[in-house]
């Protein structure tokens, strides 16, 4: 039976299979690729910690946490997380979250109103779109990592509240934004950031702490953090890491925390397990850095800030065939066409992961400059 709205869906359908934009799910089970496309920037997806982290607080909780945080669903689990999380980060305080999108829209939801004025970067991610729109506080987008241009809405804003979402490394383009510069620039204006460290955390800084923490930004009283769990901590989950007043408002106005169930126990206690192996294992994100840094200048690229590189591509079909060409030589990367591309352009997208070995390090560049002709 045909209804108007699977009219609708086979009409939208046809447009994106004319652009070459459709998207299909792969069954990642049965490869043995070499991996430059997930986010297990660290290689701790299977660690023994990360697995015994999981088993351990399944056997003492169960399978979920059974209610939402505020009604019983608080376990000792979360507690753990959200105090590591602020100790590796120098946040004050965390909240842990059901997600790393979950995460963004309790923090700009619950800290921006009609009130506010929200002052975003082009390039951040959907989650962060999505919050500032629910929020209902007026929105201005500054052009990519332009300071001057961010600092001039910030100067402009016509209330006294203005919330900046940046992300620390950005996604698509793996760049950084430039912290300090756009800190400076808007000092005095009363400003909080909005930082998600996504890409970030587990990646940048010594003791993979994140970009705020290792320019010496942490614990400050207008920066907020948001992370996600689900890639360098290699489980599943978000927080938001800050000040007391930001977690105590949080847990009583962002609508994603009080009314969704608490972060499942697997999760908080996987992701535990890999706060623990990054303590026991330092050497990680160094690694991770090398990785990147013979990457990019295998294929010509600036070194990236974090574990993503970005390939330009001169349209989104040359970069599917890319990405499939790769596959069929045993090398999965990743690839970005719009509409999840930030600036409309198709890329490439490459990641690194800390367990990669010189040999497949060697093979991948080797794959991806025949696939991108670099
Ligand atoms: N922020 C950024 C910058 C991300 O890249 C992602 C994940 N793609 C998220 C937030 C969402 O995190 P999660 O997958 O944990 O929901």
């Amino acid at each position: 039976m045909s209804t108007p709205l699977l009219r609708h869906l086979a009409v939208e359908d046809a447009r994106r299979e004319s652009l070459g934009l459709t998207r299909r799910l792969r069954d990642r089970d049965a490869d043995d690729l070499v991996d430059l496309a997930g986010n297990d920037y660290l290689g701790l997806l299977r660690h023994p910690l990360v697995v015994r982290g999981a088993i351990e607080a399944l056997e003492t909780y169960g399978g979920g946490a059974g209610a939402s945080r505020l009604v019983s669903g608080t376990l000792a689990v979360h507690a753990e997380l959200e105090r590591r999380l602020a100790e590796l980060t120098g946040a004050v305080t965390g909240l842990a979250l059901s997600t790393g999108y979950h995460a963004n829209l309790s923090a700009v939801t619950a800290l921006a109103d009609p009130g506010t004025t929200i002052v975003s970067d082009a390039h951040v991610h959907a989650s962060l779109i999505d919050a500032a729109r629910l929020s209902r506080a007026a929105v201005v987008v500054a052009r990519h990592n332009d300071v001057a241009h961010l600092a001039e809405f910030v100067g402009s804003a016509r209330t006294e509240r203005v919330l900046v979402l940046l992300e620390s490394v950005y996604s698509v383009l793996g760049d950084a934004a430039p912290l300090a510069e756009i800190l400076a620039a808007v000092a005095g204006s009363g400003a909080t950031l909005l930082v998600d460290e996504a890409h970030g955390l587990g990646v940048v800084g010594e003791r993979g702490e994140g970009l705020v923490a290792s320019m010496g930004l942490a614990g400050r009283d207008d920066v907020v953090v948001t992370a996600t769990l689900s890639k360098s901590l290699a489980a599943q989950g978000g927080a938001v890491l800050g000040p007391e007043m930001v977690r105590h408002h949080l847990v009583n106005a962002a609508r994603p925390f009080v009314y969704d169930t608490g972060l499942a126990p697997a999760a908080a206690g996987a992701a535990v397990g890999a706060l623990d192996a990054l303590r026991e294992e330092p050497w990680r994100p160094g690694r991770l850095r090398e990785v990147m840094t013979t990457v990019a200048d295998a294929v010509s690229v600036p070194r990236p800030a974090g574990a993503v590189l970005s390939i330009p591509m001169p349209g989104p079909r040359e970069a599917v065939e890319a990405v499939e060409a790769a596959r069929c030589a045993g090398v999965r990367i990743g690839c970005f066409r719009p509409p999840s591309s930030p600036d409309g352009e198709s890329r490439l997208r490459l990641t690194g992961h800390a367990d990669l070995t010189d040999v497949q390090v060697l093979r991948a560049i080797e794959v991806v400059r025949q696939v991108s002709g670099r």
